[in-house]
């Protein structure tokens, strides 16, 4: 269809506006979704060849949820899910590499909502334990089947190739959630139900004060 249009252009539809603007949003729509498998793509032989380093510091954990609340409202408002931060009474100071972590919660927090329908919920709650944080995202999402569940964290799996395909999507996103909470002496576990939902957790190192 890119090319399609392409040619038309080339032949002669350069004046007409109505195929100009169906072009150029095409155009726009295929270059997002290349600009962003390369920059997964990128991120990723940067972690395998171990030329990401971590930068470890403390921050706090009420703030970093109230930063990413600001960036995942929207999109979780355009599909009507509702979108719930429960953090702990007690403030909490996590000691983790804040922008990898911010990039895991915006994978797992994306995932949610791609995969849940209008009118789902979404929480993202953490708790605290002995050694630091438990950080978990739920969905009430369509669930993952059993026997995908051990392949969901490999790099360009996707369970439903055609769906994904329609929501974009390279299978690259929990391949770079699993090697960054793996930099972080963690691991990412879930947990899922066919037509239920999923449930996404990892703990972090941290403090209370
Ligand atoms: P990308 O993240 O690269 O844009 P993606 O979302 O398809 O693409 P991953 O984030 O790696 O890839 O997820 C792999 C697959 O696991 C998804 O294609 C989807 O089938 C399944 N999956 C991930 N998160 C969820 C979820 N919250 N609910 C249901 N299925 C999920
Ligand atoms: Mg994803």
């Amino acid at each position: 269809v890119f090319l399609a249009s392409l040619v038309l252009i080339i032949i002669g539809a350069i004046d007409d506006k109505k195929v100009n603007v169906d072009f150029l949003q095409k155009a726009m729509k295929h270059s997002r979704r290349l600009d962003a498998l390369l920059s997964d793509l990128i991120e990723i032989s940067r972690i395998e060849s171990g030329e990401m380093k971590m930068m470890f510091r403390y921050f706090s954990l009420r703030e970093f949820f109230n930063s990413l609340l600001e960036e995942v409202q929207l999109q979780a408002e355009q599909k009507n899910i509702s979108l719930e931060f429960i953090s702990p009474s007690q403030s909490v100071e996590v000691f983790a590499d804040k922008e990898r972590i911010k990039q895991v919660m915006l994978n797992l927090i994306e995932n949610a909502i791609k995969y849940t329908s209008a009118n789902g919920k979404i929480i993202i709650a953490s708790a605290i334990e002995s050694n630091g944080v438990r950080i978990i995202v739920t969905d009430t999402g369509c669930g993952i089947a059993e026997e995908h569940l051990p392949r969901i964290f490999e790099r360009f799996y996707r369970i439903d190739k055609d769906r994904s395909r329609d929501i974009g999507g390279t299978g690259l996103g929990l391949a770079i959630v699993k090697h960054i909470i793996e930099a972080h002496e963690s691991k990412v576990e879930v947990q899922s139900e066919i037509g239920k939902g999923s449930a996404f957790r990892f703990n972090l190192k941290g403090n209370t004060m």
